[in-house]
């Protein structure tokens, strides 16, 4: 069977998109955009986890109940597709970790760089897909902005992979246009659509300016990140006993 083989550290067949399996190894053709690599990146960079000379990013999201946006996506998943722009790169996926006792809390992993607090808790990782959109139907104007989602069995970051994965879509993310809807009443029973419209949208993705996605996925130093997580003041250690967990029903979004 074909793999695509994740430039770094994973790995996903095609006609099984929910299995990743960290491989640690090869470096193929990216349908993940190196998980290690993206670390590497960020502990090269002087201000790694503050960023404070970006430009201010833009999040795709949807705030009210019942409201849904259409979106070009300008980044292809995996450099095989037919659609892949040199110019705009490759969508990217981050490991990621939250404090379970405060979902709130989440940042990089940063294992690869040889220390990593939520992985010393014990806290699994998470996938978190990052991709630039052109928002079309914002009321501004077409906009381009970030969007991310986790990813897991059931998630729209999901659909997109085994869309991007299958023939029949054309391997291609970028050459439709989606709509992305919100539904439910309370913050337990919200969830996230994303529908294929399959419209021509007659747009050169390679014509905007998109988000350098590696300096938008939130990274916190080591030496920093016990405080980070358990929100402790500056100098203040950590309490001996953890504050009750929150329940898992209100872990946001399809986290
Ligand atoms: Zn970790």
């Amino acid at each position: 069977m074909h793999h695509y083989n994740i430039r770094g550290t994973i790995d996903i067949a095609p006609v099984r998109l929910g299995t990743i399996k960290l491989l640690g190894e090869t470096n193929k053709m990216g349908f993940i955009k190196g998980l290690a690599g993206i670390n590497q990146e960020l502990a090269k960079r002087p201000s790694s986890g503050d960023f404070a000379d970006r430009e201010p990013a833009k999040w795709a999201s949807i705030a009210a109940k019942g409201a849904a946006q259409k979106y070009v996506f300008l980044q292809e998943i995996d450099e095989g597709s037919p659609n892949f722009s040199e110019k705009n790169g490759l969508a990217l996926f981050s490991l990621q970790h939250s404090n379970p006792d405060n979902w709130k809390k989440n940042a990089a992993c940063t294992i690869d760089l040889g220390e990593c607090y939520g992985c010393a808790q014990g806290w699994r990782q998470k996938i978190v897909f990052y991709v630039n959109v052109l928002h079309v139907d914002d009321p501004e104007g077409p906009t381009v902005k970030i969007w991310s989602r986790g990813l897991g069995k059931g998630s729209v970051a999901q659909s997109l992979l085994d869309m991007a994965a299958d023939p029949d879509y054309k391997n291609s993310i970028t050459d439709k246009t989606f709509k992305f809807s919100r539904t439910g009443t309370t913050k337990d029973d919200t969830t996230y659509t994303l529908s294929n419209l399959g419209l021509d949208h007659g747009l050169n993705v390679e014509d905007y300016e998109l988000f350098d996605l590696e300096q938008y996925v939130f990274t916190v130093a080591p030496e920093r990140q016990e405080a980070y997580y358990l929100d402790l003041a500056q100098g203040e250690s950590a309490p001996a006993k953890p504050a009750k967990p929150v329940s898992a029903s209100s872990v946001d979004a399809d986290w």
